[in-house]
C-alpha cells in the first residue's frame, strides 16, 4: 500500500513521448534514457527486445526490413531525480514512419509532455513539423533535445532560430554546446556556468569512455585547445544575454521550449535530459470529460461537462491503443489504458462508458523495459495493458461508475481506399472477422458498402496495407489481394444543425451505391473524387461531410 496520497502518487508521475523525424535518433535516445534511468543495464536492450518480438510475428519483419518501428508501446521505470523524489516515468513509444501517423496521434493523446528530437545537422524535418503540430493542438509542452552533436552540426544559433521561426516557440537554451563533431569539447550550462566535458571514443576502441565529471567552466581549460576556452566563456555571456531564461510556466503553456543538447549514441547529455523531464515535465493534468450515461439508457440525465482531477478517487481513463496478437499463439488483445485519476487495484471492475459493459481487470500488465509484470496498483498518468477479447476498442473510456467519457481520439479520413478479397472464397467469413479485428485495433479502417459483399479498407499510407497483408497472412492464415477501388475519399456524414434525419435519409437514398458503414455502423459516403465530395457538399448543404470522427 502506498503511503502517499492519491495526488502525491499522481504528482510523481511523468508520462511522455518522444517525437522525431525518422532517423533523428528516437530509438537510440529511448534506449539511453532507459539506461540513464537504470531501467536497463546495457545498450542494445531495446533492439534486443525488438528482435525478440520480431521472431514472434512476420509483422515485425517489416520493422526489421525497413528499419522502422510500427508498433507503439509504453515503457515504465522508476528513477530518483536530483530533488530526491522517486518518480515514475512512463515513456510512450511512437512510430516514426509517416504512414503510421494515426497511431502516433492517438498515442500523443495519452502523453503529458513530448521530447522533440532534432538531428543537429538537419534541424526541423517534415515529420518533426507534423508531430509538433499535433502537440500544439493538444497543448502538450515540448522539451527539445538536439542530437548527434558527435557529428558535424549546424550552427547552434541557426538551430534555435529555426525553432523560433518555424514553430513559433521560444527556445530557452539550458546548455550550450562547445563545437561539434571531432571538435566537440562538451557543453556549458547557462546560468550556472557548469561545464560538462565530452570524452571522445578512442580510435579503434569498441568501448565508450565515461564522460569526465562536470566542473566550473573557468576551471576547465584543460579540455580545450588554444583560444577555444576564452571563446566559449564569451559565447556563454552572449547567449545568456541574448536568449530568454527558462520559465516553466511559459513552457507548460506551450510558448517556450527548453533546449538540451547531446549525443544519444555516445550517452552524452542524457542524464541532463532525464533530469529535465523529471523536474519540468508536468505531472498528469486535469482532463476535461463528460459525465454521461451509456447511449440508450432510459431516462438518462443530461450529460454534464466535468474536469477530472488526477487526485480524484474514482478510477477513470481511456484506451488509446489496442495491440493484438503480441503472442500469436494466444489470440490476445491488449488495450493500452491511460489512467486519468484514481487508485487502481488489480481485480477491480471497470465499466465501458459507451457500451455499458463491465469487465474485471484481473491480469493488468505494466510494461517495464525488460519485463512485463502484473500491475497490482496504478495511478493517474500510468498506462496499463488490459488483456481482453475484443470488448475494448481504441477511444473507449473506462471508469468505476461507467459514466465518465473522455473525448477526442480522432479517426482520420483515409487517403487510400482499396478493395480486399481473400484468394480462397471459402474463407470469406474468416476475412470479415480478421478485418474487423484489425480495424478495431486501428491498423486500418474498414468500410462495408451497403450494396454488395465487398469490404473497402482505408489507410492513410500505403505501408499500412503491407502491414495488414502481412498480419492477415501470419496471424489469420489468410492470403488476400488488394485491388483498386473506385473510391478516392471517405467522409463521415451527419445532418448539420439545421438538417434532420430525413435529409440524411434522402441523401443516402440518392447515393445508395456509394453509401457504407464503418466499424461502429456510422454512415460513410464513399466519393469517387475530391471533386465529387465538393459537389455533393454544395448540393446537400444540410449534410455535414467530415474528415475526422471522434471515437469514444
Ligand atoms: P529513429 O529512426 O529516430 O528511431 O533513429 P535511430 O535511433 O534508429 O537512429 C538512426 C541512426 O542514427 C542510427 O544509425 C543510429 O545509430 C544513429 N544515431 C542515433 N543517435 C546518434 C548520435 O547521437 N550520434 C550519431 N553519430 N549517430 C546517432
Amino acid at each position: 500500500m502506498s503511503k502517499l496520497t492519491l495526488a502525491e502518487e499522481a504528482g510523481r508521475r511523468r508520462t511522455f513521448a518522444i517525437i522525431a523525424h525518422p532517423d533523428a535518433g528516437k530509438t537510440t535516445l529511448t534506449e539511453h534514457i532507459l539506461l540513464a534511468g537504470g531501467a536497463i543495464r546495457a545498450a542494445g536492450a531495446v533492439r534486443a527486445r525488438g528482435e525478440n518480438r520480431r521472431t514472434q510475428s512476420d509483422w515485425m519483419k517489416i520493422e526489421k526490413e525497413r528499419g522502422i518501428s510500427v508498433s507503439a508501446s509504453v515503457m515504465t521505470f522508476e528513477h530518483t531525480t536530483s530533488d530526491g523524489v522517486a518518480k515514475m516515468f512512463n515513456l510512450l513509444d511512437t512510430p516514426g514512419h509517416e504512414d503510421f501517423s494515426e497511431d502516433t496521434y492517438r498515442t500523443l493523446t495519452a502523453a503529458d509532455c513530448a521530447i522533440m528530437v532534432l538531428d543537429a545537422a538537419k534541424g526541423i524535418e517534415p515529420q518533426t513539423l507534423k508531430l509538433f503540430e499535433v502537440c500544439r493542438l493538444r497543448d502538450i509542452p515540448i522539451i527539445t533535445f538536439i542530437n548527434k552533436l558527435d557529428r558535424e552540426a549546424q550552427d547552434p544559433m541557426a538551430l534555435l532560430d529555426e525553432i523560433a521561426s518555424r514553430l513559433q516557440l521560444d527556445p530557452a537554451p539550458i546548455w550550450w554546446p562547445a563545437e561539434s563533431g571531432n571538435r566537440l569539447r562538451g557543453m556549458v550550462e547557462m546560468g550556472t556556468g557548469k561545464f560538462q566535458p565530452y570524452a571522445k571514443k578512442p580510435a579503434g576502441s569498441k568501448e565508450d569512455v565515461p564522460h569526465p565529471a562536470a566542473l566550473p567552466l573557468a576551471d576547465a581549460a584543460q579540455y580545450f585547445e588554444a583560444g577555444e576556452h576564452e571563446a566559449l566563456m564569451e559565447t556563454q555571456e552572449l547567449i545568456e544575454a541574448g536568449y530568454p531564461t527558462f520559465n516553466r510556466q511559459s513552457f507548460l503553456e506551450g510558448h517556450m521550449t527548453p533546449v538540451l543538447w547531446g549525443s544519444a549514441l555516445r550517452h552524452f547529455g542524457i542524464d541532463e535530459l532525464l533530469a529535465a523531464i523529471g523536474e519540468w515535465a508536468p505531472p498528469p493534468k486535469v482532463m476535461p470529460a463528460r459525465k454521461e450515461a451509456p447511449p440508450e439508457t432510459r431516462n438518462a440525465p443530461a450529460p454534464v461537462e466535468i474536469e477530472v482531477e488526477p487526485g480524484h478517487a474514482e478510477v477513470t481513463g481511456f484506451v488509446f491503443k489496442v495491440q493484438a496478437n503480441m503472442d500469436p499463439n494466444h489470440r490476445d488483445r491488449i488495450a493500452m489504458f491511460r489512467m486519468a485519476s484514481g487508485s487502481f487495484k488489480r481485480g477491480m471492475k471497470l465499466k465501458v462508458q459507451n457500451t455499458g459493459k463491465s469487465l474485471s481487470v484481473n491480469a493488468p500488465i505494466m510494461f517495464f523495459a525488460s519485463d512485463r509484470e502484473l500491475a497490482e496498483d496504478a495511478y493517474a498518468g500510468d498506462v496499463i495493458g488490459i488483456p481482453n477479447h475484443g470488448v475494448l476498442r481504441v477511444g473507449d473510456s473506462l471508469s468505476e461508475s461507467g459514466l465518465i467519457r473522455f473525448a477526442g481520439l480522432p479517426n482520420f479520413a483515409p487517403e487510400i481506399l482499396q478493395r480486399v478479397r481473400v484468394k480462397d472464397p471459402l474463407k470469406a467469413k474468416h476475412l470479415k472477422k480478421a478485418l474487423e479485428g484489425l480495424a478495431e485495433e486501428g491498423v486500418t479502417q474498414l468500410f462495408r458498402p451497403e450494396l454488395g459483399s465487398d469490404f473497402i479498407v482505408g489507410a492513410v499510407g500505403q505501408l499500412q496495407f503491407e502491414v495488414m497483408a502481412d498480419r492477415l497472412g501470419e496471424e489469420y492464415n489468410l492470403d488476400v489481394i488488394f485491388e483498386p477501388s473506385p473510391y478516392a475519399e471517405a467522409r463521415w456524414i451527419a445532418p448539420t444543425a439545421d438538417g434532420t434525419k430525413a435529409d440524411l435519409d434522402d441523401f443516402a437514398g440518392k447515393y445508395r451505391p456509394q453509401m457504407a458503414v464503418d466499424i461502429d455502423q456510422a454512415p460513410v459516403f464513399l466519393a469517387k473524387s475530391s471533386w465529387e465530395t465538393g459537389y455533393v457538399s454544395e448540393r446537400f448543404p444540410k449534410i455535414a461531410f467530415t474528415k475526422t470522427k471522434e471515437r469514444g
